[in-house]
């Protein structure tokens, strides 16, 4: 399938979950997750207007950076090793993996310019999902008051990979309710009015639940192995 295709498809699908919760679709972004797909690929995603790109290794990003046209916004979706840092971060518009305060420390020190970081959540319990516990969050964003290259632009999940959608359903809107809070705290670096939730089987009930990324890979661009692997 074309990626144009996919995109109009995912578009519709949006266009109604916006419908059934009452929100307007320009504020969700469409990020193309392109880990399992070649460059060109990605390019195609940016001809068919997608202009947020998402990768979860530092070679792979800076791989396709060099060769994709168009300036798209690249977004770092994958788990950061500290020695990493330096590499993505700026390169990257966000960093959707903030989840330690020694990561958080290191971006600090690499950065040379403002970072939009996401605390990553894990809301599902998981013990296979990265992210911190929800009670770590407010205490994380606090210890970050000082910095002065990191925004707290927001938080991110991945639910669970269940058919219990409500299941799904009380992740996304444990981290909206989270998000709430963090914004409570006024705090000057930590705006944290986005949510980056919603993947290829989920974007829809994240939309509901208040989404404002969704990180779309197979669904949009495909998960063929000619590109690089998971
Ligand atoms: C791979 C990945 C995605 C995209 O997953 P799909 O199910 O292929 O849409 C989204 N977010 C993260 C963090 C990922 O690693």
């Amino acid at each position: 399938m074309r990626v144009i295709d996919n995109l109009r498809h995912i578009n519709e699908r949006i266009n109604e979950a916006c419908n059934r919760s009452g929100r307007c679709s320009d504020e969700v972004t469409i990020i193309a997750v392109t880990k399992y797909v070649s460059a060109e690929r990605a390019q195609e995603a940016v001809d068919a207007g997608i202009s947020s790109l998402g990768e979860n290794r530092d070679a792979e990003l800076l791989r396709k950076q060099d060769i994709v046209k168009g300036n798209p916004d690249w977004h770092f979706i994958g788990s950061l090793q500290s020695r990493k840092v330096k590499a993505v971060v700026n390169n990257v518009s966000h960093i959707h993996s903030l989840d330690r305060l020694s990561l958080a420390n290191e971006i600090e020190k690499r950065a040379t310019g403002p970072v939009r970081c996401f605390v990553q959540v894990n809301t599902s319990l998981e013990p296979s999902k990265h992210g911190m516990k929800q009670e770590e969050v407010i205490p994380l964003v606090q210890e970050l008051a000082g910095f002065e290259h990191i925004i707290v632009d927001g938080l991110m999940t991945m639910a669970p990979l269940t058919e219990d959608t409500e299941k799904i359903r009380s992740c996304f809107r444990a981290l909206r309710e989270l998000r709430d809070q963090v914004q409570k705290l006024k705090q000057p670096n930590a705006p944290c009015t986005e949510l980056s939730m919603g993947m290829s089987n989920d974007f829809e009930i994240a939309i509901e639940e208040g989404a404002t990324y969704i990180r779309i890979g197979s669904s949009l661009v495909g998960n063929e192995t000619g590109g690089v692997q998971q």
